[in-house]
């Protein structure tokens, strides 16, 4: 990593502004402050201090689809301010109130660790002694060596997600370390992706569909299971820019989220029934003789067995089922018939649940029912297929040693409370990671974080709640202190950025810490030394034309590179990308899904919620964090979100609009305010993600509520937005 090359001689000041220097020696304009005096002037006045700001461009690392262009205004070697740049088109300046807010905060606040620690009291306790660099390096290479020697390698593992979305941050010189270890593999996109990226997958091929900057120019958006005011910014811009010129917007979600507030059509369906909801249109859609048949013939396999299951959800019997009226299904069917360009834009949240892989699939089967595909039809889908990534040249997955055994993310809890594998684990390195806050079965995985019979190991930014049940905690460099590369799952712009101040206090970057590590278990191979520039450059294919001709690490920072086609012209599938299915067709029945996953991912298909308890928990993105990451709110104890329930379930319950409630089932217990709102509708009630365990009475969030072993029906995925609970008086 290269530390930022801060210009010691500032450029001259002019007028009222400061003048300075950026990374490419570009002059900028960025602040006003005093002009510094005459020399003719009293020459005491040069003692006071002159602040000098500078520009530096970087990019929005945390996990969010957007990965929006960033100019960062230091000072010295502090962040002062975070706010948009131009050098990504598609943000345009614009970035979140959170990241503006709070990016300050994140780098330089009392959270924040600033050296390697020890832990000193119990696990959970916070008590921490300052250890020096090559003290803790020394003695996580003898507590993993000994737990090697008696129980093997596969006692190790990563316990690792997607805290940073720089390439080599998230997965790079970390993963080649613990392959090269033959710690157990981490499956990790259960806990959330996963189903998303199977179901597209499985459906269209591993292809990007279209960017969003298409919403703009489309007659009809659909918004579907995507909170995109707090998780998806732009593309609300570029729809609203769509609304501007006259275009429809309709939104399918539970919530009546902020986007879904601003639709001409709200369907506010019952979680898990999207499925249902998709089918219904299919038929509506066929009894208008809106598909396209030619398309269908060419394009389109397992057509009429989906039909065949669409058919027996005809929407007067969907209507009750998923809470919708009849009315706005016939009208959205009329709406998507009649729209040219159609674009649809499903989100995370109709993933999480039962039927999630199902929903997605149906929903997307819909444009190509209808035949709208092409440059400006399409689905806002599969843009982390839009960049030519070398995964297996970055992560080396061919230094894992035969038979090592992969295990699910959501399982981990459980191995560690239970200690049902052989080998046990007993060394764990939770890194980009806050389990005890996100993941599923919260008491679950703080039992098995609690236990000293295994060896944990913290790699984090800021202490977080999971770094306190470490033995080691390591101190990770945020974003704005490494150089990374950033593709993005939201749209199909490459980015690089280089540190925007030195590593705060002894922290690392990522790469770093890995690099150290694996000296220290002798893994001397040329692999284990790549400088960062060279895992950038491992990291993508330079001889593919979208990078024309430059390698990762020639990408030059503060600008943005678009993955086109041969032609310069948008990504956009069946415009200048095909379907990469098996059979090169649309694949509305997957053998390859059903091979994956069992005969019953083969077709989409719909389970009822079972279950004794009453209410449907969802659980949406929060306006002030990424999940647990920025903190702006929910780390104090009034942060707790409030539980949104409908008048009708509160009205039942006996619950008035102030008071504290307790939300409930077999695995938890969690303390929240009541917002009694019809923003939910009957039946379902939601508490944004998120949230510390220090702002609850109980010390559990609605994590603790969520069942690990619940799983969608693709992916093994995780179901937070399908968690049966009962709300009473707290
Ligand atoms: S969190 Fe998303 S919207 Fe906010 S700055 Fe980062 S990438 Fe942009």
């Amino acid at each position: 990593m290269s530390a930022p090359a801060i210009n010691p001689e500032p450029a001259p000041l002019q007028g009222a502004q400061t003048v300075a220097t950026d990374r490419s020696d570009r002059q900028v304009k960025i602040g006003s402050f005093a002009d510094p005096p005459a020399p003719t002037e009293c020459p005491t006045s040069f003692l006071e201090p002159i602040m000098t700001v500078l520009e530096r461009a970087s990019v929005c690392t945390l996990d969010c689809p957007d990965t929006c262009s960033l100019t960062v205004e230091v000072e010295g070697d502090r962040i002062v301010k975070v706010r948009g740049s131009d050098a990504l088109p598609y943000t345009g300046g614009i970035i979140c109130n959170k990241v503006g807010r709070y990016s300050t905060e994140f780098a330089h606040g009392a959270n924040r660790l600033h050296w390697p620690l020890r832990r000193t009291g119990p696990r959970g306790s916070g008590r921490f002694e300052r250890v020096g660099w090559d003290e803790a390096l020394d003695e996580i290479h003898r507590r993993v060596t000994e737990v090697i020697e008696r129980f093997g390698p596969q006692a190790v593992i990563p316990l690792n997600y997607s805290g940073p979305h720089g390439m080599l941050s998230m997965d790079s010189m970390s993963l080649r370390f613990f392959h090269r270890l033959g710690a157990s593999q981490l499956y990790r996109r259960a806990l959330c992706g996963g189903v998303r990226s199977e179901a597209w997958a499985g459906t269209y091929g591993p292809v990007p569909g279209i960017g969003p900057e298409t919403a703009e120019s489309a007659a009809l958006n659909v918004v579907w299971g995507n909170n995109a005011t707090v998780a998806n910014l732009h593309l609300v811009r570029n729809i609203r820019a769509a609304m501007r010129k006259g275009g429809r917007l309709a939104v399918v979600d539970p919530l009546r989220t902020k986007i879904a507030q601003q639709a001409d059509l709200h369907l506010a369906l019952q979680p898990g029934t999207d499925v249902l909801l998709a089918f219904a249109l299919a038929v509506e859609l066929e009894r208008l003789g809106a598909h396209n048949d030619a398309f269908i013939a060419e394009h389109v396999s397992g057509y009429e067995e989906f039909m065949t299951l669409a058919r027996a959800w005809p929407p007067e019997k969907t209507s009750t089922e998923c809470g919708v009226a009849l009315a706005d299904i016939r009208l959205l069917a009329g709406w998507m018939a009649a729209a040219d360009p159609l674009v649809l834009a499903p989100g995370n949240g109709l993933e999480r649940g039962r039927n999630g892989g199902s929903g997605i699939r149906a929903a997307i089967a819909l444009p190509a029912l209808l035949g709208k595909l092409g440059r400006h039809n399409g689905i806002v889908l599969g843009a982390g297929n839009a960049f030519p990534k070398t995964p297996a040249q970055l992560q080396r997955p061919d230094l894992i040693p035969p038979g090592t055994r992969t295990i699910n993310i959501l399982d981990v809890g459980r191995h560690l409370e239970r200690d049902d594998l052989d080998p046990p684990l007993r060394a764990v390195f939770i890194y980009n990671h806050n389990p005890v806050v996100v993941h599923p079965d919260q008491n679950r995985i703080k039992a098995g974080l609690s236990r000293e019979e295994i060896f944990y190991v913290g790699i984090e930014i800021a202490m977080t709640e999971s770094m306190q049940y470490c033995d080691i905690v390591l101190p990770a460099a945020s974003h704005f202190e490494c150089d990374d590369l950033y593709a993005s799952y939201g749209h199909h712009w490459l980015q690089r950025a280089e540190a925007a101040i030195p590593p705060v206090g002894e922290a690392l970057p990522n790469t770093e810490i890995f690099r150290r590590l694996a000296a220290r278990f002798s893994y001397i191979d040329a692999c284990f030394r790549a400088s960062d520039r060279e895992l950038m450059d491992d990291a993508v294919d330079a001889a593919d034309p979208r990078l024309h001709g430059r390698r990762g690490s020639e990408i030059p920072a503060g600008e943005a590179v678009r993955m086109t086609a041969p032609d310069g012209r948008p990504l956009a599938l069946f415009d200048n990308v095909m379907p990469a299915t098996p059979s090169g067709r649309i694949e509305l029945a997957s053998d390859a899904l059903a091979e994956r996953w069992g005969e019953v991912a083969r077709l989409p298909g719909f389970r009822p919620r079972g279950g004794k308890f009453p209410l449907a928990l969802i659980s949406p993105s929060s306006a002030s964090r990424i999940s647990s990451t920025l903190l702006g709110r929910g780390g104090r104890p009034s942060d707790a979100p409030p539980l949104l329930m409908h008048p009708d379930n509160a009205r039942a319950r006996g619950l008035g609009d102030t008071r504290r409630v307790r939300v409930w089932n077999d695995r938890g217990s969690v303390i929240l305010s009541l917002q009694v709102t019809d923003a939910v509708p009957p039946g379902v009630v939601a508490s944004e993600k998120g949230a510390w365990l220090a702002t609850s009475p109980t010390g559990q969030t609605i994590s603790a509520l969520v069942s690990a072993d619940d799983r969608a029906d693709l992916a093994q995925g995780a179901c937070f937005n399908d968690t049966g609970v009962e709300v009473g008086p707290a």
